[in-house]
């Protein structure tokens, strides 16, 4: 070989080197974001809204759930007319830069319809950084600390036999949490039906009267600690429909049933509450999936008044906060339990799930079933063994989504009567009175 011809190949090899060296040590070349587009779908009728992002290079792209859906199509229009033209062109892969740039380029903030919005560009933005580094997200977190994720189901009924039979057909399936939930009769109870009571009110619409739901819900929770063993973790959701004595009287009276936690005894507006029920009793309480803003977990972790944070990942405004919530909560021995209702996306699951495993200080984490319609729109979820979820080892999210088919379940699917004229919206519930009370 001619000197010339080694001295190439030397160089060549160098030029290689260099360029394996930068890729490992930078990464791959900064994405830009090309397009913010909305998947809009209601598969099983309740309104889901993904975020797409696509950047400037070939099949890079991702996910992020920005579900509201009560309120949903305002947060689509939030992406669309203001989230799209403020990051076209910008670096894919700064995303907690983005996520501030992003927050305060609304000046005003901390509201449910753009937290939403930016929620679904910042796990949009890390399904991408996932794909580019070819590996679920969970491992960008740090890996994992546990095999799979304990999770809790509902268990609810009219009747106290029959919440009784649905918690053991979930213990059956392998379930160690179970939510139990009761119905009062004639009433709109939360989880649960009412039966066919007719209830004497001052209006026609759905009654709802704290004193019934306190005496029934306890003797339920009772008898379920009594059926069911002292094995089972038991979890009951107040939804904050109690005023505040009546909330500090129902933590005093669970006492005794050694609750896995107590959800929402307060609501948002009553959370100086906490402090009173603290000093009297060990009720472990969780709260938080109504909370928009660090100002209101902030000072219930650090003050050691709550036991679990369950903020609405995307409510919150999707994974760059909760993984710092996540942590702040660690210092102070506060665990998660983030929510995990049907109105959040296969995606917004999967970001529930990296937070879970990737986290310490993980708690538990509520399930809710992927129903077959889906499935059709949503590949690679999750997957529930044993009362366990399991996460998809695929890069980013693991998801993808068919369009074809979220189009064949447009917002409105499935809906009907109050719901279907309030555009996916919540109706309202009073006392006998006709004092309207919290949801
Ligand atoms: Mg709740």
């Amino acid at each position: 070989m001619k000197r010339r011809t080694l001295l190439g190949a030397g160089l060549a090899a160098a030029a290689t080197a260099a360029s394996q060296i930068a890729r490992a040590t930078r990464g791959l070349p900064s994405p830009k974001i090309k397009d913010v587009s909305v998947i809009a779908t209601a598969p099983e009728g309740l309104r889901l809204t993904v975020v797409k992002i696509t950047t400037d290079q070939d099949g890079l792209y991702g996910y992020g759930c920005g579900t509201f859906t009560q309120r949903a199509e305002l947060v689509n229009l939030a992406v669309e007319r203001y989230l799209r033209p403020f990051l076209a062109g910008k670096p894919a892969d700064r995303i907690d830069d983005l996520w501030q740039a992003m927050y305060d380029s609304s000046y005003w903030r901390n509201g449910p319809v753009l937290n939403n919005a930016i929620s679904g560009v910042d796990q949009a933005l890390w399904d991408i950084k996932g794909r580019m580094a070819n590996m679920p997200v969970y491992q960008l977190l740090g890996g994992k600390h546990r095999e799979a994720v304990d999770c809790y189901t509902h268990a609810d009924g009219s009747e106290i036999p029959q919440v009784i039979d649905n918690a053991r057909r979930f213990m059956a399936q392998g379930f160690r949490h179970v939510r139990c939930q009761i119905g009062i009769p004639g009433m709109a109870g939360y989880g649960s039906s009412r039966g066919d009571v007719k209830v004497d009110a001052l209006h026609s619409g759905p009654v709802f009267e704290p004193n019934f739901y306190f005496r029934r819900a306890v003797k339920m929770l009772e008898e379920c600690r009594t059926q069911l063993g002292d094995e089972v973790e038991l979890l009951h959701d107040a939804h904050e429909r109690l005023p505040p004595i009546l909330a500090i009287q129902f933590a005093k009276a669970v006492e005794p049933i050694r609750l896995f936690f107590l959800e929402d005894v307060l609501s948002p507006e009553d959370i100086a509450y906490f402090r009173n029920i603290r000093q009297q009793c060990a009720t472990p309480l969780a709260m938080g999936e109504l909370f928009n803003s660090p100002h209101e977990w902030t000072p219930l972790v650090s003050e050691r008044l709550i036991d679990f944070i369950r903020m609405h990942v995307t409510q919150m405004g999707g994974l760059t906060p909760a993984r710092k919530a996540a942590a702040f909560a660690e210092q102070f021995g506060v665990r998660t339990a983030w929510h995990g209702p049907g109105d959040v996306s296969p995606v917004g699951h999967a970001a529930n799930v990296a937070l879970d495993l990737a986290c310490y200080n993980f708690g538990i984490q509520e399930y809710s079933h992927f129903g077959d319609r889906t499935r059709e729109v949503f590949s690679g979820m999750p997957e529930m063994k044993n009362g366990y979820l399991y996460a998809n080892e695929a890069p980013g999210w693991g998801i993808e989504i068919d369009e074809k088919a979220a189009a064949k379940f447009p917002f409105g699917y499935g809906e009907s009567g109050e719901r279907k004229q309030m555009n996916g919206g919540w109706g309202e519930i009073r006392r006998r009175d006709g004092t309207i009370i919290k949801q």
